[in-house]
C-alpha cells in the first residue's frame, strides 16, 4: 500500500511524542508527521520523513491538517496512546467540514439564483412618466456578485480547461476577485494558491495580481479572458 500523509501537527513540548523511524526515538513536538504505511500509522519528525519518503512534500498535501497546527492536549495524548481513536475523530471532523461546506454552497447558489429573479416592477403613478433606469444601473443590479463595484461593472469571463466558467469582477473595495459561475462543488481549492485566497462569504478568489493570475491561468490551460458585462454574459448561463 502506497504511503498516505494524514497530518503534521504539532503539540506543547511537554507532549512530545517519540519518532518512530528505527533507530530514532527524538521526541518531537513540531511538525509532528502522521503516515499510515503497509496499513500502520507511525509518527516522525520532520527530518526522518524527509528521509524516508525523500522530501518535505514527497507524499502531497496532509490528508486532514496540516501546517503543523497545534492540537488538543487530549488529541496529543490520543497520537501517543491511542492514534485509532485520533484517526477516527479526525476523519469524522473532515466529513462533518465537508457538508458544512457542501450546505453554503447550496445556500449560497440559491442565494445568487434569487437574486437573479427578475424584480416585480413597482407600479407607481410616476412610472409611466419615468425614463427607464439607467442601463448600467440594470446591468450591476441583476449580476450574480451584490459585493460588485457600483460604478466599475465591466467583468471578463475565463474558461478553464474543465470548461468552468471564472469571472474577473472588481469588488466595491477596488480589490480583484476570481468569481466562478456557477459556483460548483470544490471550487475553493479549483484555483492554485499563488493565484489567490479563496473567500468562502463572497464565493470568489481574492486575487492580488490579477494581470499575473491571468497569464499563470493562461499557462495552465484557462482561456484568455472575454471582457463585457454580465448581461452579455447571463443568457449563457
Ligand atoms: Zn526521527
Amino acid at each position: 500500500m502506497n504511503p498516505r500523509l494524514l497530518a503534521v501537527v504539532s503539540v506543547e513540548k511537554v507532549q512530545r511524542v517519540r519518532c518512530q523511524k528505527d533507530g530514532c526515538g527524538h521526541g518531537v513536538y513540531a511538525a509532528i508527521h502522521v503516515v499510515e504505511h503497509d496499513g500502520r500509522v507511525k509518527v516522525l519528525g520532520s527530518t526522518c520523513f524527509a528521509e524516508i519518503y525523500g522530501g518535505e512534500h514527497a507524499l502531497g498535501r496532509p490528508q486532514y491538517m496540516g501546517g503543523g497546527r497545534k492540537i488538543s492536549a487530549e488529541d496529543a495524548a490520543l497520537l501517543d496512546s491511542n492514534t485509532a481513536a485520533l484517526l477516527a475523530k479526525w476523519e469524522l471532523a473532515k466529513i462533518e467540514t465537508e457538508a458544512r461546506n457542501r450546505e453554503r454552497l447550496r445556500s449560497m447558489n440559491a442565494m445568487q439564483a434569487s437574486r437573479l429573479e427578475p424584480a416585480a416592477p413597482r407600479p407607481t403613478p410616476q412610472s409611466m412618466y419615468a425614463f427607464p433606469a439607467p442601463e448600467v444601473t440594470r446591468r450591476v443590479a441583476s449580476s450574480p456578485w451584490p459585493w460588485q463595484h457600483p460604478r466599475n461593472y465591466s467583468i471578463a469571463l475565463l474558461r478553464s480547461p474543465h470548461g468552468q466558467a471564472w469571472f474577473r469582477v472588481q469588488h466595491q473595495d477596488q480589490s480583484q476577485k476570481l468569481a466562478p459561475w456557477p459556483l460548483f462543488d470544490g471550487w475553493e481549492s479549483a484555483l492554485p494558491a499563488h493565484v489567490g485566497t479563496a473567500d468562502l462569504a463572497l464565493g470568489a478568489f481574492g486575487v492580488p495580481d490579477i494581470g499575473r493570475a491571468i497569464k499563470e491561468l493562461a499557462a495552465l490551460g484557462f482561456t484568455s479572458p472575454q471582457v463585457g458585462v454580465w448581461n452579455d454574459f447571463r443568457r449563457a448561463f
